[in-house]
This record gives C-alpha cells, structure tokens and sequence, in this order.
C-alpha cells in the first residue's frame, strides 16, 4: 500500500481531514521511512500541536486490562460522540503475530466507521526498545488528532517504565487475590502510578482484600517520600462486567486528573519524554560508543537540548554529528 503513500502530502491538516485511512497510511509510512525529511517535519509538527490528553494501561496479563480498555473507550464515545479516542495497544508476548490481542478484541467491538476511534496494535518486536521507539511516533501522531489517546501494554519489567516515558497519567491494574500489590511497591520500577485499579471488583471480599493491602502498601511509599496525598484517592476498584456503570468512576477521575494537571508540568514531562525518546533513539542507532560522544566537551552535545522542542529533527541530526564524529560511516541507517 505504499504506492498511496505520497510523502508530499503528509502534513498534519491532510491527516485530520483525511481520516483513519489516511492516519494508517502516515503510520505505515513513518515505519518504512522514518527518516524522510517529511516524516519528520511531519513529526515534530505533531509533537508541537498536542491535543489529547495520553493515558497509559499498564499491569500483569490476565488483570483485566483489554476488557477494561474496551469499556473506557466505549463510555469515552457514548458520552460524548464528538470525543475523539485513539488506542496504541502493545503486546510483548507476541513475538511473531504482529498485532495485540487487545487490539483484535477492541476492533471487534468498534465500528469499522466511526471515524472518532483509532485502534493501532503494535508487537513489542516492533517497539524497539520495549514500547519506546515506533509507538513514540505513533503516540506523537495520534496525540495531535486524537482527544484521547489510551496506551495498553503488559506490565513486565522494561514496558512498564516505558509507558511511563509515553504517557501523562499512568493507570496499573491489580488482580484481587495475586498479591500484585504487595510485589509491585516492593519492586520499585516505576514511579508511582497516577491511579491503581483493582479490576473485578465483583469478587467481593479478594478485590476488597487487595484494596485494603494496596492502600496499606501505597501510604508506606507515600509517606517514604514525603507525599501528603491520601492513598485511598489513588485507588479505584472497578468491575468492567457491569460496563459503562463500572467505568464511570475512571471516566471522572481521568478527567480530574488532567484538569489538575498545570499546563507547564505537562509540557515539562512531554518535553523530558522527548528527550528521554531521542537518548534511546541514538543508543540504538549508535551504540554505547555514539552516546559516550555526547559527552559535554562534543559540539554534537549542544544540539541535544533541541530535543525537548522537535525531537525527530534533532535525533537524525545528532546521529549525523555523530556518525561524523566517530567516522562510523557504515553505520546502518534506519
Ligand atoms: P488482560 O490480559 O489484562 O488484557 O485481561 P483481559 O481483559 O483479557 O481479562 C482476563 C480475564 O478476566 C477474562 O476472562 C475476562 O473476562 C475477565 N475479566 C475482565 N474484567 C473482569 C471483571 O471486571 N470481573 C470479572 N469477574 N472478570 C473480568
């Protein structure tokens, strides 16, 4: 389908009235060229012109995730048909199928027409550095076209961090009866999240046993870093088999969660998920060896600062410098 693809045409106004097909298609393109003066210029357009607010869903397989994905983004269109809804799922256990399952369930339940939901499903092998490197474009792309834009990988390990460098709020999802809770905060991977849900709330007294350990478990961390917040706030308990109902609560606290949010700390953390891209981006490209260039004494290093502002742009010129730099002339190119 790259024939459709014209790289003249790829700007952020064509994409916005030329629907979903022509976002799959900028996509496929942004996979098969991404070094395209275009694609970038397109990128950084997108990174400067965000308008959705990026949730990402984390948490172990099994939790609940992918039903509960499916109710949120059915409330998210019910409730307002002319909110937008993008979905990014990762799945890292699927090495060779090439799509998530969470994203085969959730277009199942879409309307191959509703131009208001875009579900993109994503194979870990195809997220380079676990979700960082082609679901960053893609997020960038969609958090310009999309008012919202949902974010599903598996919490193990590595992802879990990653969603973290993607997202503006963080939701993870524990499983009554897995003592998840208790395994999570002692790991430490990650900040705290935005908000836990304890998922199927209708197992009565296993989900309110893993409500009560999580807020146990949650005021130890919270107190450890001096946070004032009552850990009751940050937890939810929600069953997605009562569907719309079950969600409402998540639906508010998103929302509240963003209105709370000033508008500097959130440029601030999308300005340091860019950075942080671009960094994973070049030890990729590069290796150890390319980073270890950055040093302060390189002038590659000033233009490094770049990449909170336009990301794309910066990354191919830093590895240019730095291919330079180091003569590595036959340093593969994308
Ligand atoms: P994921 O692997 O985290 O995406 O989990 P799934 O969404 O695939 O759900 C795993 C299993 O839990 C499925 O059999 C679901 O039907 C079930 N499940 C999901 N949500 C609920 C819930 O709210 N209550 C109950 N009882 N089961 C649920």
């Amino acid at each position: 389908c790259l024939d459709d693809l014209r790289l003249d045409d790829l700007r952020l106004d064509g994409l916005r009235e030329g629907g979903k097909a022509s976002l799959a298609r900028a996509l496929a393109l942004i996979e098969e060229r991404p070094e395209a003066p275009e694609v970038m210029a397109l990128l950084d357009h997108a990174f400067n012109a965000p308008k959705g607010h990026v949730i990402g869903l984390t948490g172990p397989p099994g939790v609940g995730k992918s039903t509960l994905a499916a109710s949120l983004v059915q409330q998210w269109r019910k409730a307002d048909p002319a909110l937008s809804v993008g979905v990014i799922a990762v799945d890292p256990s699927s090495a060779d199928s090439g799509g998530a399952l969470l994203g085969d369930r959730m277009r199942m339940a879409s309307d191959p027409d509703d131009q208001g939901l875009f579900i993109r499903s994503m194979a870990a092998r195809l997220a380079l550095g676990g979700v960082a490197d082609l679901s960053f474009p893609a997020m960038i792309l969609m958090r310009a076209l999309f008012d919202r834009v949902l974010i599903e990988t598996v919490g193990v390990g590595q992802s879990e961090t990653d969603i973290a460098d993607m997202a503006d709020h963080i939701l993870f999802c524990i499983q009554p009866g897995s003592g998840d809770s208790i395994q999570f905060m002692k790991s430490g991977i990650m900040e705290i999240p935005d908000l836990f849900i304890v998922t199927k709330a209708d197992m009565g007294p296993l989900a309110e046993k893993a409500r009560a350990d999580l807020e146990g478990a949650l005021s130890l961390r919270l107190a450890k870093k001096g946070d004032p917040h009552d850990p009751a706030e940050r937890i939810l308990m929600i069953s997605a088999l009562k569907g719309m109902e079950g969600c409402a609560p998540l639906f508010a606290a998103l929302d509240d969660l963003r209105k709370t949010m000033p508008d500097a700390d959130l440029l601030a953390r999308r300005q340091l998920q860019a950075r942080i891209w671009c960094y994973r981006h070049l030890r990729q490209k590069l290796g150890l060896d390319g980073l270890a260039a950055l040093g302060a004494e390189n002038p590659a290093a000033a233009l490094y600062d770049g990449c909170g502002k336009a990301p794309f742009a910066t990354a191919y010129r830093l590895r240019q410098a730095l291919r330079q730099t180091l003569g590595m002339e036959r340093v593969a190119d994308l």
